[in-house]
């Protein structure tokens, strides 16, 4: 049986009503028959049966033992690194996610917990970053904005080897395309409100635990720190991934095609997407998933922000907005908008150069999506004498 179709008879029927859709308890409490004694669920920050119901889904779909849903991606990613201590230390990689580094940096630091940032893209440099104190190695795979692949199961070995868990964060993989457990590492995180959700409706996180100690570990600091997720919110996500494997069909193929559109551009300068035989880990990227997933990024010939911010003003499907996984395709200028924060210099030396542009490809038809970019281009084109003269130069 296909991962798609032994995903959607998962979700069970409900069997006091025959309900082919879960039920949203939307509940606080539970009714005892005696102190102590109840039907499974006595409060629901501890367990609630729609809460539990997308657990034990997520758990299935990433291959693990324990699923837990979180309030917010970064809810799960904080709960995870509370499995640490004082002194410990995280190797992590260089082009996290903001909101990951913000927590590590201004939250965790101040409990003395140190974060490395190294390019894991070079298995080498992992090794060198790596200490007695080393407990945790995070990675991200394919990074944001430039889609930087790094070897799952090569970092998952030098974890074992070094007595540290590797946790990957799969967002814009999914669990779809890539399966961070199979591969060795022993803790996935999502935001559930990119792919999983699927509908830029809401704010979600996932955390699943290959082995059952480090899940119930987990578990018992989801219910003693509290950011759980309400049962109207994980009934949406539970929706959203009855789709998944549809939905990353679609954006793994329309993407590939706006990479190829792009990459034959005179206007373009790069194009990331690890679906090009150009990029990088390109080989990387087949070895550990089934595709390439739905975000696109590239610079443009005319290095300039305000060359960008007249793209990502023009165009017409791709609405200008952070946030990625959606059915609605989006454009963003990471330098003005998830970069802004970070010193010019450092983000052009991570590649994130003036005129880097992040589509998060939707579900629209791929021929309207190719149409939408190639009337920006000559719109942007006609208008800017000085882009002009780059084209023609
Ligand atoms: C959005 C995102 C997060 C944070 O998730 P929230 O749901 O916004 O809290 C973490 N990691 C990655 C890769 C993301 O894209």
């Amino acid at each position: 049986m296909s991962n798609a179709t032994q995903l959607i008879h998962s979700i069970p029927v409900d069997p006091q009503t025959g309900a082919i859709s879960v039920p949203i308890y939307q509940t606080s409490t539970f009714v005892q028959d005696a102190p102590g004694v109840n039907k499974g669920y006595d409060y629901a920050r501890s367990g609630n049966p729609t809460r539990a119901t997308l657990e034990s889904l997520i758990a299935t779909l990433e291959n693990g033992q324990t699923g837990l849903a979180f309030a917010s991606g970064l809810a799960a990613i904080d709960t995870v690194i509370k499995l640490l201590k004082t002194g410990d230390e995280i190797v992590a990689v260089d082009d996290i996610y903001g909101g990951a580094f913000r927590l590590f940096n201004n939250v965790y630091e101040q409990f003395g917990i140190k974060v490395h940032y190294v390019d894991t893209t070079d298995i080498a440099k992992v090794v060198d970053a790596i200490t007695p104190k080393t407990k945790l190695i995070w990675l991200e795979t394919p990074t944001n904005p430039t889609l930087k692949i790094s070897d799952i199961a090569a970092i998952a070995q030098i974890a074992k080897a070094n007595a540290c868990l590797l946790c990957v964060d799969n967002t814009f993989a999914s669990p779809a395309l890539q399966q961070p457990l199979s591969l060795g590492a022993d803790i996935v995180i999502h935001s559930a409100t990119k792919y999983l959700g699927g509908h830029s409706d809401l704010i979600a996180g996932i955390v699943v635990a290959k082995d059952k100690l480090i899940g119930d570990k987990l578990k018992y600091l989801q219910n003693a720190c509290g950011a759980v997720l309400g049962p109207f919110d994980s009934w949406l996500v539970i929706r959203g991934i009855e789709t998944l494997h549809l939905r990353i069909r679609q954006h793994c193929a329309s993407a590939l095609e706006v990479a190829k559109f792009l990459e034959q551009h005179p206007a373009v300068d790069k194009v990331y997407y690890p679906g090009l035989t150009s990029h990088p880990n390109h080989d990387v990227a087949k070895k550990q998933a089934k595709g390439f997933g739905g975000i696109v990024s590239f610079s443009l010939k005319e290095d300039t922000e305000q060359a960008a911010i007249d793209f990502v003003t023009q165009t017409q499907l791709f609405k200008l907005a952070e946030s990625l996984g959606g059915i609605k395709s989006l454009i963003s200028h990471p330098a003005n908008m998830t970069h802004k924060s970070i010193p010019a210099d450092k983000r052009r030396a991570a590649g994130v150069s003036d005129s880097l542009i992040r589509l998060s490809i939707g579900l629209e038809e791929t021929e309207d999506l190719i149409q939408d970019l190639d009337q920006t281009f000559q719109k942007i084109i006609s208008r800017n004498h000085k882009f002009s003269f780059t084209l023609t130069a």
